[in-house]
């Protein structure tokens, strides 16, 4: 069968991709090596956050904004798969991030509440603020169901007519696109959506645009019977001076934490997936000042996952310089869950013809050295 457009992934962006592009009325197959949001997927695990801060680049907090109306109209159709949490920022005395944060929140009409140190330890006394000194709470932002989100959207895509393939793509070495059985893919035009296997992939083009980081999560019990940690009662909060963020104990798996910085190079194929002793050491230290009460808390379940990072952590959504009739939307950079409908909604348009290009999302604004500053 001859399809308008094969969408290869179907992690995030490729599953709503898929789902964008039927709604097009274009023909169209969906091939993942693994499922769609396997567990090797930077889209696999359990929860990632949707929110609408991102300091100066409002570009993102637009994108948020719509994703987070397309996420829900999704889940009207399938079932309730966000969970409203809040999401608390935590800020220093002077603070560039949080203040642009702030100023685009209220340019966006966006709802949100200033806290003072005061007014946080009086409200979040899980908490320890330490040199926390304001905080901006976003109330009605939380946590996406991310592996059974993904999943959503390809049954939905599959509804509106995509045909979904089990099976690897071999990495494109001319016109004709090929499994790795052999076999040709038959279609007029390519989406690659392959998150952390780009490189692999394009290894001319990619390997060194995208460079991919172990990331490590972990989750620790909260005290028996003690509901102050659990989704009502504690936020989502983020303190991007350290670079760490929580999730709140969602579904009873435990505090989820993980460190933000960029961990060592990772193969999301072979890399194994056991968290180190110095991960969870510095989880530990956390711990003791930011949430005492959890510093001796057991683990009860860890993750290894990996960022696909461009150099500042702008996606990558263009058209591959070679090949007319291909398309490469990626570079996630561990912040990229939540825009899956936007990312999707780009794709179907710039395929259409009709898109607006954005820059900051092609590849000729795309440097090799990693500096990152999208978060
Ligand atoms: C620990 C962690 C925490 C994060 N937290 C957040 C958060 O809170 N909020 C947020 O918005 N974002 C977050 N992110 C980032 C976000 O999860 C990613 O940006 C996003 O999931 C990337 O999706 P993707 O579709 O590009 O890639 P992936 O999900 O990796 O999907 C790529 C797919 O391509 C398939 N594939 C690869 N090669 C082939 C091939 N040759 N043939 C066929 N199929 C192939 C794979 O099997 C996979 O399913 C986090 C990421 C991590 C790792």
């Amino acid at each position: 069968m001859f399809y308008d457009i094969a969408v290869i992934g179907a992690g995030v962006f490729g599953a709503w991709s898929a789902y964008q592009l039927s709604l097009t009325g274009a023909s169209v197959l969906l091939i993942d090596a693994y499922g769609p949001g396997n567990s090797r997927a930077s889209s696999g695990g359990e929860s990632r956050v949707i929110r609408l801060g991102y300091g100066p680049d409002e570009i993102y907090s637009r994108s948020a904004q719509r994703s987070f109306t397309l996420w829900q109209q999704l889940f009207e159709k399938t079932e309730p798969l966000f969970q409203k949490t809040g999401v608390l920022w935590l800020a220093r005395d002077h603070d560039p991030y949080c203040e642009a944060t702030l100023a685009t929140l209220q340019r966006l009409n966006a709802s949100f509440e200033r806290l003072d140190e005061d007014e946080l330890r009086r409200r979040f006394p899980q908490l320890d603020p330490g040199p926390t000194r304001w905080a901006i709470l976003e109330p009605d932002s939380g946590v996406l169901m991310a592996r059974r989100a993904v999943q959503a959207v390809v049954a939905q895509a599959k509804l509106n007519g995509v045909e979904y393939l089990a099976g690897a793509v071999a990495p494109p070495q001319g016109k004709a696109m090929r499994m790795l059985s052999g076999a040709e893919i038959k279609a007029g035009r390519f989406v690659f959506a392959c998150g952390p296997w780009l490189p692999k992939l394009f290894p001319e083009l990619l390997g060194e645009l995208i460079y991919v980081t172990r990331q490590e999560v972990i989750f620790v019990g909260v005290p028996p019977g003690d509901e102050s940690f659990n989704r009502g009662a504690m936020p989502v909060w983020i303190d991007f001076n350290d670079l760490v963020y929580g999730l709140p104990n969602v579904d009873g798996r435990g505090f989820k934490i993980a460190i933000d910085a960029h961990g060592a190079e990772f193969d999301p194929d072979r890399g194994e997936r056991v968290v180190s002793v110095e991960g969870l050491k510095a989880v530990r230290e956390y711990l003791v000042h930011r949430a005492p009460r959890l510093a001796n808390a057991p683990v009860l379940e860890t993750r290894v996952c990996q960022y696909e990072n461009t150099s500042n952590g702008d996606f990558l959504i263009d058209r591959h310089p070679q090949f007319e009739n291909v398309w490469i939307a990626g570079g996630g950079s561990g912040h990229g869950f939540k825009h899956g409908p936007v990312v999707g909604e780009y794709v179907a348009r710039m395929i259409a013809g009709d898109g607006v290009e954005e820059r900051r999302f092609t590849l000729k604004t795309k440097e090799r050295v990693q500096e990152r500053k999208v978060y």
